[in-house]
């Protein structure tokens, strides 16, 4: 049966394994550098973001209004070790146009959390996983993230909808448990870490984790 009591007892066991670890959104950054950091983190690895982010800072462009003030080649050579550098120069532009606006960083967060998620959304090379995460960790408000880490580790726990359509997952999660912020920023934190460190795609290790006994998946690792 997928309860809201199984994802509360996944969330506590979560917490068991992965509390004292740090992560890179918790505790709460800087809304635009969280912002950039979502928009950089598409199609690579966080790493790679973090080296984008120290050029970002060294150059003292994390900033909405720095930003603004760069030609398109100077943002695309501080975002260069992201990957795909152009086109993230690109939506990071798309995302201060949208700033611009609404009159500012603050006026744009403070929109009703539906409102700025629709307005996100509208706005070139922003999905739902990036809007979710801004809307979480920036401004935050209550918004399920999910990623490829959720949808992995709630499979092999047997959780979750038979699909990997964006908008039911997050209702999976949203109908089971209360719109608590906090608990969702830690929540989804937990599940990238759990996967980063134990439920790895391939060779999970599954002796050293706590949710083993309700996991089918359980024994197919190291
Ligand atoms: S038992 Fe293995 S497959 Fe299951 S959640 Fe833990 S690490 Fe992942």
């Amino acid at each position: 049966m997928r309860t809201s009591e199984d994802l509360r007892k996944i969330y506590a066991r979560l917490e068991q394994m992965h509390a004292w670890r740090g992560w890179h959104w918790w505790p709460d950054g800087e809304p635009f550098e969280v912002i950039v950091g979502a928009i950089l983190v598409q199609n690579t690895s966080w790493t790679n973001v973090e080296h984008a982010l120290a050029r970002l800072r060294e150059a003292h462009a994390l900033s909405v209004e720095a930003m603004d003030g760069l030609s398109d080649e100077e943002i695309e050579e501080l975002v260069r070790p992201s990957g795909q550098y152009r086109m993230k120069a690109k939506k990071l532009r798309a995302f201060v146009a949208l700033v611009r606006e609404h009159g500012g960083l603050g006026c744009l967060l403070s929109l009703e959390a539906g409102r700025l998620r629709e307005r996100l959304l509208a706005t070139w090379g922003i999905g739902p996983e990036t809007a979710d995460a801004i809307v979480l960790y920036a401004a935050k408000r209550p918004a399920f993230v999910i990623d490829a880490y959720t949808q992995r580790l709630m499979s092999r726990l047997g959780q979750g909808p038979a699909t990997t359509d964006y908008g039911e997952w997050q209702r999976f999660f949203v109908e089971r448990l209360e719109p608590d912020r906090d608990l969702w920023a830690r929540y989804h934190a937990l599940i990238v870490l759990h996967c980063k460190h134990l439920c790895r795609k391939r060779a999970p290790k599954c002796g050293e984790c706590l949710l083993a006994e309700e996991c089918g998946f359980s024994g197919a690792g190291g």
